[in-house]
């Protein structure tokens, strides 16, 4: 009997798994679900939101990838479990109309992998699902871009011609956002559009106090430089408390007036890992053991951003980053082998391998960590190299070293008559 192995979310770790899989075990079933029909890597959401990276571009339809790599894919969003029984349930496919598309279904497993990653924390912040945009997933980076333009393209008829875009977190993604927005809109208006960069002040606001708390001091200073350099103004020890339609109420009583809203403060990983009776976090995270076995079911596995595995080596959480879902990718396509040949599994260290932060076509900087030089700063042409090459660890998981040398062939060759910003 070939054995049903289950991957629920085909993003950066769930996707690199099963194409990792299909590559190394010839008899046994392989099953990815995701809730939407493509893939587009979430760390280029940014860019697709601000119009530099035509998402229609990189992104990649599960169903041509499945019958390419010879596995299953059901379109769909798991829902619940019954772990006796063995079996997912998905929740029925609607259409625009709210028809049902495609009905409930059940799925067997005998391994299951949980790679759902994660959505953004609002922390039932009053007005944040009302007012901001989100860059959890393509579609929303889509409609972000679609509203971006249209503010723009109405903002020469206006009376009032000044607007704020407004990013609360000061986290790797706002940072990256607002470079990145602040550099797309004054290509928009060189490709033609009739508004006045000018008008536009971006604004940043940060809880803790000092922007990319998670990183380096040296990195947090560097990037601050370059962000204030081009004009971002960050508010650090700005913590939100309510959103309206028209800004930002902060504890401090401040309020900062803003016409797009955008939400990047922090993750959780979905709501309905609440209802599977596996051991959870206070973000929805599984908590997995350093197998990556979640502790309550040693046939349910979790990886990436949904999972929360506390590694004994670097002393605290393995974070919520592209860099840990393509290690943990890796290590579980040989646990999964030895699973099913009863052998012992392997345990997950995170190793990190440094943080680099793209601000736009402005500047990269960051810091690579290696075996002898602990932590390396780095910045201009190197940088930007190193940050692009995580995206091509991704596509060389996917596809191979062949066909990305052959896509980055390709992208060289048609980068000078392809667009380089997305206007529609
Ligand atoms: C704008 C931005 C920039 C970033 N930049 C970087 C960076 O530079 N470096 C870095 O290391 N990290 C970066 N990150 C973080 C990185 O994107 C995540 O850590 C990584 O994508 C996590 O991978 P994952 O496989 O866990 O989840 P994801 O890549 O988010 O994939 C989850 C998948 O699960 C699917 N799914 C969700 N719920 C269900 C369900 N109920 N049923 C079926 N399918 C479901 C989704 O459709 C999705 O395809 C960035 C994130 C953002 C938003």
């Amino acid at each position: 009997m070939k054995k049903n192995i289950v991957i629920i979310g085909g993003g950066a770790g769930g996707l690199e798994l099963v194409a990792g899989l299909v590559n190394q075990l010839k008899n046994a079933n392989i099953t990815l679900v995701d809730s939407s029909p493509i893939h587009l890597w979430k760390p280029l959401l940014h860019e697709a939101a601000a119009g530099t990276l035509n998402s229609y571009e990189d992104e990649l339809s599960y169903y041509n990838f499945a019958v390419r790599k010879q596995f299953q894919f059901c379109l769909g969003s798991m829902q619940g479990i019954n772990r006796s029984k063995k079996e997912i349930y998905l929740a029925p496919v609607f259409d625009d109309h709210k028809n049902i598309l495609i009905p409930e279904r059940t799925i067997p497993y005998d391994i299951l992998v949980m790679a759902v990653g994660s959505v953004s924390n609002d922390f039932n912040i009053k007005g944040v699902r009302e007012n901001c945009l989100f860059l959890d997933n393509t579609e929303q980076a889509n409609f972000f871009h679609q509203h971006l333009l249209k503010t723009l393209m109405q903002l020469p008829y206006r009376t009032e011609k000044n607007i704020t875009i407004a990013i609360v977190g000061g986290g790797a993604t706002g940072v990256e956002l607002a470079a990145e927005l602040h550099y797309a809109i004054r290509q928009m208006a060189k490709h033609g559009m009739t508004f006045q960069p000018e008008n536009i002040s971006f604004v940043l606001l940060e809880a803790a106090d000092r922007i990319l708390p998670a990183l380096s001091q040296r990195l947090s200073d560097l990037v601050t430089e370059q962000l204030n350099k081009i004009g971002i103004k960050i508010y650090t020890k700005e913590q939100v408390k309510e959103v309206t339609p028209d800004g930002f109420i902060t504890h401090s009583g401040t309020f900062f007036p803003a016409e797009i809203k955008v939400w990047a403060a922090g993750i959780k990983a979905p709501e309905f890992l609440k209802h599977l009776d596996l051991e959870i976090n206070k973000i929805n995270q599984l908590i997995v053991k350093s197998t990556l076995q979640t502790t309550r079911d040693d046939a349910i596995f979790a990886m990436g951003d949904c999972a929360y595995c506390f590694d004994e080596k670097l002393g605290k959480a393995v974070p919520p980053r592209a860099q840990a879902a393509h290690q943990e990718a890796a290590l579980l396509v040989k646990s999964i082998q030895n699973s099913l040949k009863n052998k012992p599994l392997p345990i997950y260290h995170y190793r990190d391998y440094g943080s680099l932060i793209s601000l736009s076509y402005y500047e990269t900087v960051g810091n690579l960590m290696g075996r002898i030089t602990k932590s390396l700063m780095i910045e201009g042409k190197f940088a930007r190299f190193a940050y692009r090459s995580l995206y091509r660890m991704h596509q060389k998981a996917l596809y191979g070293t062949w066909w990305v040398s052959v896509l980055m062939f390709a992208n060289l060759l048609t980068s000078k008559i392809r667009r380089r910003l997305k206007l529609h």
